[in-house]
């Protein structure tokens, strides 16, 4: 198989920013006074920042008009970027910048499709936004993932079909929305994928892009 492009989910398979919408999270259930630990935040893992948000207050069992809402999930938001400001280069996850440079190296394309809004301002923090061909954010996308669409979109940026690109995944619904659009899924760094996907490695120190040329 010749592979021509490399797409990858950012949060989990880039960087891991999980312990930062804790924290975020953590700040607006305070304000709410709902109790909220590192259990709580499990039910929040993999769901949109909206039913983030109607868990917490379900939890709580508090009731705010929808302004109050809108307000917190934009409050939410600001403690996460906050908390985000310190990320840098020390923070990419093993293996990505190896990859990136070998990969951009040998002229394959690259890009990031993630539905975090907030993806071009992190990988900017990282210092890794010139790496990439496209990046496809929570912003340009109708339909979540598991649906194809943001992958798609990056192989019709690439010029490619999705066949020829490589998907880095570290959540279920991103491996089912790789498959969904043909291309060839990996699971990386989250055992809980491990069945699901075609190839799993534990972090992208394990990839070798060879095996793939
Ligand atoms: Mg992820």
């Amino acid at each position: 198989m010749k592979i021509k492009g490399l797409l990858f989910d950012l949060d989990g398979v880039i960087v891991t920013t999980e312990h930062n919408h804790f924290v975020a999270w953590k700040r607006t259930a305070d304000e709410l006074g709902v109790p909220f630990t590192e259990r709580e935040n499990e039910l929040l893992k993999g769901i949109s920042r909206i039913d983030s948000l109607k868990m917490i207050l379900n939890l709580g069992n508090v009731f705010i008009s929808d302004s109050e809402f809108d307000a917190l999930l934009k409050s939410k938001n600001e403690f996460y970027l906050d908390s985000i400001q310190s990320l840098n280069q020390s923070d990419l996850l093993p293996g990505v910048f190896d990859l990136l440079i070998k990969a951009k190296f040998q002229g394959i394309k690259l890009g990031v499709g993630s539905s975090s809004k907030n993806a071009n301002f992190i990988l900017g923090l990282l210092g890794i936004s010139d790496f990439f061909d496209v990046v496809i954010d929570g912003n340009g996308v109708s339909d979540p993932k598991p649906h194809p669409e943001v992958f798609l979109n990056g192989a019709s940026f690439f010029g490619l079909a999705p066949t020829e690109c490589i998907v880095f995944e570290d959540a279920a619904s991103g491996i089912q929305a790789a498959k969904a659009g043909g291309f060839f899924d990996i699971g990386v760094g989250n055992p809980e994928v491990k069945e699901l996907a075609t190839k799993y490695y534990n972090d992208l120190t394990e990839f070798r892009l060879e095996d793939y040329g």
